[in-house]
């Protein structure tokens, strides 16, 4: 059942925007404001979930626990669904919306920007090449479009001058990135966290592939599922290519937990006091700094691991602060925030048609089907073309992968997954979708012509 028809039936009041301010009019019609953006459910009959549909909870049969088939209600129909709003995701979701197809950006937490927000990764790394002896920014399009807004933002983005590498504030990205994709006219499901590919029950007649047409999420709803030409899987951890059946290989790399100090303006040490460790780098904010954390190579796909880290992790920030602000002069120093999402570096990488290698990235091999240049973390290189090929699963269609779980070997993944080349990967997923919608193509078969002339067409700079 669409959630339009359980709308007429079911949805019994509709609040408004602000303090108190009531959207219901006289009538019990949602008023305009409203309309498209609250729902409000009561008196929910017994034994069914929030969006209508019959409980239908697991059993213990022999032992073993069994979820019985169900029909899931279809929330949404869309052109490119967007699964994960981290860098790559936010990115790909605004160049396709903007080549003028409908686009659906889904996401597990309440805000977008990934580990660059919420995280608290906020310095951009990789975003110089060396070409010629003169040092160029990869990310010319979307990427650099969001830079240039967050330092018309207050406290948005230092270190922008000088062909440095910027740090920005992850509340003002949080910000900034709602902005962006409000304008794209995007359609948005927070608080949702893809559980399933869809698959559709015909291979593709071409190639025999399996071929994914949508995705299955967890809510508070229920399970809901989003119907669509094209899905891209943003997640960084490839949740949609692996349940959809895609070949991939799974890393175990650093796990850390990045944090935040203030007060780091009011620090007045005794002379010769030596500075103490994990103190970190400036932000945008005046006296609060970033601080990052490397932690163990560890598997961020399971969950007992991210659990004890999690556990880990906050106890040697707390040991790190005492130590901090047992100095002298550093006594006003304080713990602001540690990141609320712990910082898994990769995990799930594709088994892409292509696969990147650092030997080739570093001798300059070209591609036919480059959708943009990538950084590595000094800036003294050439750039490397990042193929189209490498977004693409060998084994299923209608699928795109971007952002650190692109295809590559072990390090060249650890070059690919700073935040600067997930823009650019993001980029190109993005543009590819939306073409593969507007020539009735599996993502496969894109004319890539047309994919690289509307990069070029949304500042991308393809080398
Ligand atoms: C501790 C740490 C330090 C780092 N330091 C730097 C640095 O200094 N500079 C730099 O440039 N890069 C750094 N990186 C790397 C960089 O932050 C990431 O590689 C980059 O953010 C990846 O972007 P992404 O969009 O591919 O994935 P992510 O940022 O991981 O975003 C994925 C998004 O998908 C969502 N999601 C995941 N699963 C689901 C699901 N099942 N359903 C719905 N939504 C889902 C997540 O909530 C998230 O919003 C660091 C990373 C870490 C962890």
């Amino acid at each position: 059942m669409k959630l339009s028809e359980l709308s007429r039936r079911n949805w019994l009041k509709t609040v408004g925007l602000g303090l108190g301010a009531t959207a219901v009019n006289l009538a019990g019609i949602p008023t305009q404001r409203a309309q498209a953006d609250f729902v409000y459910r009561e008196n929910m009959t017994t034994g069914t979930l929030h969006d209508g549909t019959e409980a239908v909870p697991c059993r213990l049969e022999d032992d073993k626990v069994i979820r019985p088939a169900k029909e899931i209600p279809q929330i949404s129909e869309t052109d490119v669904l967007v699964v994960g709003g981290g860098p790559a995701g936010c990115v790909a979701a605004i160049a396709a919306a903007r080549a003028g197809v409908r686009v659906t950006l889904v996401e597990r937490y309440g805000h977008f920007g990934g580990l660059a927000t919420g995280g608290l990764v906020v310095h951009i790394l990789g975003h110089w090449t060396m070409e010629n002896g003169e040092k160029i920014q990869v990310c010319q399009g979307i990427g650099e479009e969001m830079m240039k807004r967050l330092e018309s933002l207050p406290n948005g983005i230092i270190n922008r001058e000088n062909k440095r590498n910027p740090t920005l504030d992850a509340e003002v990205y949080k910000y900034l990135l709602v902005e962006m994709i409000t304008e794209a006219n995007i359609d948005v499901f927070l608080h949702s966290w893809a559980l399933d590919a869809i698959m559709d029950d015909e291979p593709d007649p071409e190639t025999g592939h399996p071929v994914i047409r949508g995705v299955v999420f967890q809510t508070k709803t229920g399970p809901q599922a989003i119907l669509a030409k094209q899905v891209i899987d943003t997640t960084g951890d490839g949740d949609i290519f692996a349940t959809s059946g895609a070949a991939y290989t799974q890393r175990m790399y650093t796990i850390g937990l990045p944090c935040r100090l203030g007060n780091l303006d009011q620090v007045t040490p005794p002379e010769g006091t030596e500075r103490p460790r994990f103190l970190g780098d400036p932000t945008p904010v005046p006296g609060v700094n970033w601080v990052n954390m490397g932690g163990p190579d560890a598997d961020g796909c399971d969950v007992r691991t991210l659990s004890q880290l999690e556990l880990q992790h906050r106890k040697r920030i707390w040991k790190q602060f005492l130590d901090i602000h047992a100095t002298p002069g550093y006594e006003k120093v304080f713990l602001m925030e540690t990141a609320p999402q712990i910082g898994v570096r990769i995990t799930r990488v594709i088994e892409g048609v292509e696969t990147l290698t650092l030997d080739d990235a570093k001798a300059g091999k070209k591609y036919d089907d480059c959708i943009g240049i990538g950084g590595a973390w000094g800036g003294d290189h050439i750039g490397w073309q990042i193929p189209y090929r490498a977004l693409l699963p060998k084994n299923v269609e209608n699928l795109i992968t971007a952002g650190r779980s692109i295809s590559g070997e072990p390090r060249m993944s650890d070059v690919i997954r700073v935040i600067p080349n997930c823009w650019v990967s993001g980029h190109g997923a993005g543009c590819a979708a939306a073409v593969a919608v507007q020539n009735h193509c599996i993502a496969r078969n894109v004319p890539i012509e047309t994919v690289q002339r509307l990069l070029l067409e949304q500042k991308a700079w393809l080398g």
